[in-house]
C-alpha cells in the first residue's frame, strides 16, 4: 500500500498560527486517496525519524531560541534524507532555521541548518498582511499561492538561489527584491501561514507528489473536489490584492 511518512520537527515550539493545520491538510488529502498516513513528532534531543517529508512550522523568535542549536546539530542528518529524495517544508520561523542563521529582533544568533543558501536579519518593523505570490514549480504551470504574513525577519538568498515566487501583493522575503520563500529541489521554505496548504490544494498535492517518490516513484493523485479550497483561495486572492 502506498503510504506517506511526515517528521514533524519541534511541534511544540514551532506552531504559530496553527501551522498544524498543514499537516491535517495533508493527511486529509492522501487519506481520501487510500494513502496510508503517519506522522511523527520530534522534539529537542530525540532521535530523528526516518520520513519523506520533513515539516517545520513558525514561531516566536524565543521558540526558534529554544530549539535552533538542536536543529543545527541535526543539520547532516538532514542533509542525508534530503540527498537521499525526502522533501522539506518550512514555514516562517522554520524557514528561517534552514538557512545559515537568523538574528533575531532582541540580537539573538540564532544558527541554521545550512540546508538552503540564505540569511535572515530582523528589522526594525515587522511585515505583517496578506499575501499572494505567484510560483511556477512545474515549468510552464503557473499557480499562486495565497495566505499571510508575519514577521520581523528579513531572509536574502545567497546568489544563484531560487524564490519559492514572485510577490504579488504582500512583503515576501524582504519587501525589496519581490521574491519569496525558497525552492530547492523538494526543498519549500515559505513566510505564508494561513495556515498554507488549506487554501493551496494544488501545493499540498505537489508536496505529497514529491514526498511520495522516495519510495513510491511517480503517483498518480486522483482529483479530489476542491470547490470549498478554490473559492477561498480566490477570496484570500481578493483580500490580498484589494490590502
Ligand atoms: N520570529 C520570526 C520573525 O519574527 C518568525 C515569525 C513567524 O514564524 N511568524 O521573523
Amino acid at each position: 500500500m502506498t503510504d506517506l511518512r511526515i517528521c514533524h520537527l519541534y511541534p511544540e515550539h514551532l506552531n504559530i498560527y496553527a501551522d498544524r493545520g498543514n499537516i491535517a491538510v495533508l493527511r486529509y488529502r492522501c487519506e481520501r486517496r487510500d494513502i496510508a498516513f503517519a506522522v511523527r513528532g520530534c522534539g529537542p534531543g530525540d532521535p530523528l525519524p526516518e520520513a519523506d517529508l520533513y515539516y517545520l512550522g513558525g514561531g516566536q523568535d524565543r521558540d526558534q531560541v529554544a530549539v535552533a542549536g538542536d536543529l543545527v546539530a541535526r543539520s547532516g542528518d538532514l542533509r542525508a534524507a534530503v540527498d537521499g529524495g525526502a522533501a522539506v517544508l518550512a514555514v516562517c520561523g522554520g524557514y528561517q532555521l534552514l538557512g545559515h542563521g537568523y538574528r533575531g529582533h532582541a540580537g539573538d544568533d540564532m544558527p541554521g541548518t545550512g540546508l538552503v543558501d540564505l540569511v535572515t536579519e530582523a528589522g526594525p518593523t515587522r511585515m505583517i498582511g496578506n499575501i499572494a505570490i505567484r510560483c511556477e514549480l512545474d515549468p510552464g504551470r503557473p499557480r499562486t499561492v495565497v495566505g499571510f504574513e508575519n514577521h520581523a525577519g528579513r531572509t536574502h538568498l545567497g546568489e544563484g538561489v531560487e524564490p519559492l515566487g514572485q510577490v504579488l501583493h504582500g512583503h515576501g522575503n524582504n519587501g525589496a527584491d519581490g521574491g519569496e520563500g525558497v525552492r530547492t529541489g523538494r526543498v519549500l521554505g515559505t513566510y505564508i501561514h494561513g495556515p498554507l496548504l488549506p487554501k493551496n490544494p494544488w501545493l499540498a498535492d505537489w508536496l505529497v507528489g514529491a514526498s511520495l517518490e522516495r519510495r513510491h516513484g511517480t503517483v498518480a493523485l486522483d482529483p479530489l473536489d476542491d470547490a470549498l479550497e478554490s473559492e477561498a483561495h480566490r477570496v484570500a486572492e481578493r483580500i490580498a490584492a484589494a490590502g
